[in-house]
């Protein structure tokens, strides 16, 4: 039997694997199982192959080696440069972040408000875009961290973080970015950034789910999230995840050669946006359309709900999404579009479509050609009718 053939437009949730990352974790598993921190000659060569993971990273990000630390992934690295901050700061009370972050942020925020932490949520505008003068206004002096992701999963509303650390570092506060949907879509430069932590995840860019890094800027008083062994300089407890690590490295010297290429990527999107926005009346675009990582677009179809239109999709073999992958299952619309200030209904029909460098113009020409009918037989049977 033919296995049914896939149509992969979700690519925010997570990416394919590329060859040289499976071959490099193959070898891994095969050859270089050892423990980085045994004393012999053959663990000695896994811990410079980890080694060498940590300056490909590095170099991703123009961090210094020293400055990264792996962990288990972007939802980890995210946790702990906020449970560092609160942990190192002389008991400040209060966290800053914007009502559009990732669970992983806002999930881990409401944690700590239940321990009494107070938590400001910065507000968006209707494009997702936020308003720097607010940042000014709303810390004090007892504001431990700020966190401002630098490109949002859902939109893909890009933010403004250089500005926002350098409010920052004048106010002496702490600035953390979470990057996940930013890394090797678009350029990042820690040092350009003035970023203090800045976290990363590797299935995001083509690599294996369950590894990531935290970027911790030199200097920067840091108190471990999970504590065990000496591993990481003392940052991180537990043993190394060498195959994702590894795999990490790999996928960081492969993303650092394609950045030339996220124009092709920016082509297809456009090419799929403008199409499906041209062909279906009542549709609308979510985020601003000039502030964005080039592999994303949201559109909402009105009078129609995103989970029955995914169930066609899904039926036509197009893998998309209607929010983050975490929250998909569940009946509540998206937190972002909500705190974009868009109606529960324009929400609740919305689709993210995010791509990557697999995705050729045949694969965005079927979607083209097979959304249109599914929109309006699906509007044919809605019971929230209207007539265009
Ligand atoms: N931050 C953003 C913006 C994400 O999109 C994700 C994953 O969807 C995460 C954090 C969490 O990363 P991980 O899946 O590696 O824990």
């Amino acid at each position: 039997m033919n296995a049914k053939r896939i149509y992969y437009f979700d690519n925010n949730a997570t990416t394919q694997p590329t060859p040289e990352v499976i071959e490099i974790i193959q070898d891994c598993l095969n050859k270089y199982w050892g423990n980085p921190s045994s004393g012999y000659e053959f663990a000695r060569g896994v811990k410079q192959m980890i080694k060498a993971a940590r300056q490909n990273i590095a170099a991703l990000l123009n961090a210094e080696p020293g400055e990264i630390v792996f962990t288990s992934g972007g939802t980890e690295s995210i946790n702990s440069a906020i449970h560092s901050a609160i942990s190192c700061s002389d008991n400040k009370k209060h966290i800053v972040i914007s009502s559009v972050e990732h669970h992983a942020t806002l999930n881990f925020v409401k944690s700590l408000e239940k321990k009494g932490y107070k938590i400001t949520f910065l507000p968006v505008n209707s494009e997702g875009l936020l308003d720097l003068k607010i940042v000014e206004k709303v810390i004090t002096e007892d504001t431990a961290i700020v966190s401002v992701m630098m490109a949002n999963n859902e939109t893909g509303v890009i933010y403004p973080v250089e500005e926002i650390a350098a409010i920052c570092r004048e106010r002496r506060v702490l600035f953390h970015t979470d990057a996940v949907q930013a890394l090797g879509k678009i350029p990042i430069d820690v040092k350009k950034m003035g970023v203090d932590f800045l976290s990363i995840s590797a299935h995001k860019m083509h690599s294996l789910k369950g590894t990531g890094a935290l970027y911790v800027r030199a200097g920067k008083p840091f108190k471990p999230y999970i504590i065990g062994g000496n591993q990481e300089q003392g940052r991180r407890g537990g043993t190394e995840n060498t195959p994702g690590i590894i795999a990490f490295g790999k996928a960081a010297e492969i993303a650092l050669s394609r950045i030339g290429q996220v124009d092709r990527v920016r082509h297809l999107r456009d090419k799929l946006e403008d199409s499906l926005l041209r062909l279906i009346p009542g549709t609308y675009l979510n985020g601003a359309k000039n502030c964005r990582i080039p592999n994303t677009t949201n559109i909402s179809f009105s009078f129609v709900d995103s989970e029955a239109i995914l169930y066609e999709l899904d039926k036509a073999g197009v893998c998309a999404s209607s929010g983050s992958a975490c929250s998909s299952g569940g009946i509540e619309p998206s937190h972002t579009l909500l705190a974009m200030g868009l109606s529960r209904q324009r929400a609740k029909s919305a689709i993210r479509f995010s791509l990557s460098y697999y995705n050729t113009e045949e694969e965005v020409d079927y979607l083209i050609s097979i959304l249109p009918d599914i929109i309006k037989k699906l509007r044919a049977n809605s019971p929230l009718i209207f007539r265009l």
